[in-house]
């Protein structure tokens, strides 16, 4: 049994209170190589921004969760080292499927774990969720779960149709799993392609895909009836055009990719949302700058040199969500 406190991590508890009452949204960013953890890590020191490292099922397999344990604690080494004096980083499981797997994680030194019991029938969600909750707890760890279906496709995550989280059960589910944040359908998607072009309008200008909106009046709602009660998006990458287009530039294929506009998420991090969750973003720019170096050089094999370009990308990425669209710079000084 490793504790989180060990690592030198936090949980969501006091982070979420805080963005709640200041108006913004702590950024969770999911990572699967050092880069990208480098990457998040500095952006997150040199704007003082609390964050969430978000580790899915299949990150974690990838990168073994040994090392995870000894990355997330370097980590809070390293951002030290950067002169952030105390950092609050979290590390947490993003859609866990199954109590062994929260367990394990809780039991590895994460400080907070999401079970996923989205796609099961109400009270089997319910259950599940409050027996991962009751376990977390015992370790003061935090819970996420999780109401509603969103479309897209994560990791091994992935629904064809979304249902919008029902504002008449979040009560009776907040109250009976004792989940410390709820994660909600809302209209946001996972993956690269969250809307089908049917679903869109074209930009007649630019020919771009414009994505519906997202449901407010749904969260408004839910807010409503959990006056206070932390909320969390998923599947919220911008899927930014100058990424796309670079990667198809220099020989990707990305036909139509779309995400959810910044503008939207600027006015949801005002609100109860305390979490989001952008993945795809990080994924588009670092494939962005390899794919560039790659085209510009092919003769270049050192993975330095194509890994530093992507990471300094990512960099770039990450201090504007975290400045531009969420506003959680200088909140963790
Ligand atoms: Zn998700």
């Amino acid at each position: 049994m490793v504790s989180y406190k060990e690592l030198g991590l936090v949980n969501t508890r006091d982070m979420f209170a805080k963005a709640i009452r200041g108006g913004y949204a702590i950024p969770a960013f999911n990572f699967n190589n050092m880069e990208q953890l480098q990457a998040i890590i500095k952006a997150s020191a040199d704007t003082k921004s609390p964050v969430i490292l978000q580790v899915s099922k299949g990150a974690r397999n990838y990168a073994n969760p040994t090392l995870l344990r000894y990355m997330a604690q370097g980590a809070v080494e390293y951002a030290k080292e950067l002169g952030w004096e105390h950092p609050q980083i979290v590390l947490h499981l993003d859609h866990g499927d199954s109590f062994e797997l929260c367990k394990d994680c809780v039991d590895l030194g994460f400080s907070s774990v999401m079970i996923d019991g989205s796609a099961l029938p109400y009270e089997e969600n319910i259950a599940l969720s409050k027996k991962v909750a009751d376990y977390a707890h015992q370790y003061d760890v935090t819970v996420e779960a999780e109401l509603g279906v969103l479309a897209g496709v994560e990791d091994e995550v992935q629904a064809e149709e979304s249902h919008y989280t029902r504002p008449e059960e979040v009560i009776d589910f907040s109250k009976r799993t004792g989940c410390d944040s709820l994660a909600i359908s809302i209209g946001t998607s996972h993956g690269a392609y969250k809307f089908k072009p049917e679903q869109c309008t074209r930009d007649p200008q630019t020919g771009r895909l414009v994505p519906p909106p997202l449901a407010f009046d749904v969260l408004d709602a839910i807010m409503e009836q959990l006056p206070g009660f932390p909320i969390v998006l998923h599947g919220s990458s911008s899927v930014p055009q100058e990424y796309v287009d670079m990667i198809n530039q220099y020989g990707g294929k990305l036909p139509d990719a779309v995400g959810i506009p910044e503008d939207q998420l600027r006015k949801a991090s005002k609100s109860a949302v305390c979490k989001i969750n952008i993945d795809s973003d990080s994924r588009l720019a670092f494939t962005a700058a390899v794919r560039k170096v790659f085209a510009e050089k092919p003769g270049e094999f050192d993975p330095r040199k194509y890994c530093g370009p992507a990471r300094d990308l990512m960099t770039e990425l990450y201090k504007h969500k975290i400045i531009n669209v969420l506003g959680s710079d200088n909140k963790a000084l």
